[in-house]
Parts: C-alpha cells; sequence; structure tokens
C-alpha cells in the first residue's frame, strides 16, 4: 500500500511586499485507500498546500519533506510525480489549444503506465467513464480546457482521475462552482473510483456539502498554514454546525 507522508512542511511564497511563510509545519500520512478530509477557512492555506504537493514554481519548500513510499517527492519533477502515482489536478496546463481532451488523456495514461493503451479498449473505457460521468461524447473531441465551464473543468478532473487510477490524489475545491446534481455526479465518480480501495485521497475543501455525498475517513481543520485538529468524519458534522469560528483568532471564520 502506497504511502504519501508530509513532514513539518514550511513554504513560502513571493509576493511584492518580500517572502511570505503561508505552511507553518503541516504533517499528514495520506495512505492508499483512506480519505482525508482538509477543511479549514478561506486563506488558511489549503491551496497552497495542494500546489507544493503539485511542484508549483511559484511556492517554496523552506522546510520539512514529503515522500511517497519512502521516496522524495519534492525532488521529482511534474511528471515523475504522476508516474509515481500522485495525481493533483492542477499539475495540467490551464489550457492546451490544439489538443482533444481524447488525445490529451491518451497521452497522460501513456506517460504514466509506460505503455500506449491498447486503442480499441482505451475508446471503451473513455466511452464508459464519460457515461457514467453523464457527459456528452462530443466533449472528448473539444480542446482541452479552452471554453471549459467550472462544471466541465471538474467533470473533466474525474473522468482523469478514473482513466488515470493514481495511488495518491489531491483535488482541490472539487465541490465548488457546481450545482446539486452535478456536485452528485463528480461525488459518485469520485466514490468509484474509491470503490476499488487503490486511491487514497485528499479532498480539500471549504464547504461540507460534499462530504454528504463522501464519507472520509478522516477530516484535519487547517487554519493559519497548519493542521490544528484532526478526527473522523464527525468532526465534519460539527464545522457545518459551528463553522471555523473556534479556530481563527478573533473568531473570525472568513
Ligand atoms: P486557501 O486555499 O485555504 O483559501 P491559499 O493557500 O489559497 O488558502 O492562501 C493562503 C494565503 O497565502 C493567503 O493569505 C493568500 O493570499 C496567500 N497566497 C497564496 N498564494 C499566493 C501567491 N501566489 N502570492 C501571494 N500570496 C499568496
Ligand atoms: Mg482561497
Ligand atoms: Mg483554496
Amino acid at each position: 500500500m502506497a504511502t504519501l507522508e508530509i513532514r513539518d512542511l514550511h513554504v513560502s511564497v513571493d509576493t511584492e511586499n518580500g517572502t511570505k511563510e503561508i505552511l507553518k509545519g503541516v504533517d499528514l500520512t495520506v495512505k492508499q485507500g483512506e480519505t482525508h478530509a482538509i477543511m479549514g477557512p478561506n486563506g488558511s492555506g489549503k491551496s497552497t498546500l495542494a500546489y507544493s504537493l503539485a511542484g508549483h514554481p511559484k511556492y517554496t519548500i523552506t522546510s520539512g519533506t514529503v515522500t511517497l513510499d519512502g521516496e522524495d517527492v519534492l525532488e521529482m519533477s511534474v511528471d515523475e510525480r504522476a508516474r509515481a502515482g500522485v495525481f493533483l489536478a492542477m499539475q495540467y496546463p490551464v489550457e492546451v489549444p490544439g489538443v482533444s481532451v481524447s488525445n490529451f488523456l491518451r497521452t497522460s495514461a501513456t506517460a504514466i503506465r509506460g505503455e500506449a493503451p491498447k486503442l480499441r479498449t482505451w475508446v471503451k473505457e473513455v466511452k464508459s467513464a464519460m457515461e457514467q460521468l453523464q457527459m456528452d461524447p462530443a466533449f472528448a473531441e473539444r480542446n482541452v480546457n479552452e471554453g471549459f465551464s467550472g462544471g466541465e473543468k471538474k467533470r473533466h478532473e474525474i473522468l482523469q482521475l478514473e482513466l488515470l487510477k493514481p495511488k495518491i490524489a489531491i483535488l482541490d475545491e472539487t465541490d465548488s462552482g457546481l450545482d446539486v446534481d452535478a456536485l452528485r455526479q463528480v461525488s459518485e465518480g469520485i466514490n468509484r473510483v474509491r470503490e476499488n480501495g487503490e486511491v487514497g485521497t485528499l479532498l480539500v475543501t471549504h464547504y461540507t456539502r460534499i462530504l454528504r455525498y463522501i464519507k472520509p475517513d478522516y477530516v484535519h481543520v487547517f487554519s493559519a498554514g497548519r493542521i490544528v485538529e484532526s478526527g473522523g468524519a464527525e468532526l465534519a458534522d460539527k464545522l457545518e454546525s459551528e463553522g471555523y469560528a473556534s479556530y481563527t483568532k478573533g473568531g473570525a471564520s472568513e
């Protein structure tokens, strides 16, 4: 079973007014088969954690370690992270002009599996994954992210997750901007991927609503750049009723 270990991670970002430390010592272990929800107020550093794991150049790791089965993830290129089995939706380009969804998915699958998937089975795999996500087949021929709506971006993210079968998936705000039906379809997609027990999921979100569909094994509260409380799914219920006020200085929840 693959294990992602984050130890005492400190991350800074360069701003106009100098360097600002955002992550202040994050410790977290995610194993294949487990679902962890990271929840916290806006600006607490949740996306910074996701971007740092994705290897985004804007974020500087100042100390701490991230390993996958003992291998140093921070030393890996973005491609190497994907091949090692770490899926980060935002590691992919925002817009890829001239590359269709279908070609993009096959190229990604080839890079990760080390060989091109057989065309006949691949076409079937893509078709069935798209059907399950209630996506229009024409979507496969569109250019990646070009003119995608918020909902299409999220579905495309889950489509990649279903087809690329990573060991560890990091999903940032997968629930934002989705209407109730889209939220349910996207959640069902994540649950299908979880069902085989082979993916460890880090679900980053500000709101508790996605957790009505996806039951996390662990919930972590993020505040001011670190995890301040961890618990089981019941912690999300507490956050739903009480918000983040008790975790933030001065009682502000946003
Ligand atoms: P969250 O995802 O929890 O809302 P973020 O990680 O997006 O939080 O942001 C945490 C803090 O870091 C915020 O104060 C934000 O303004 C700052 N921050 C994040 N990324 C950058 C950046 N690229 N440049 C400047 N400040 C940033
Ligand atoms: Mg934010
Ligand atoms: Mg965020």
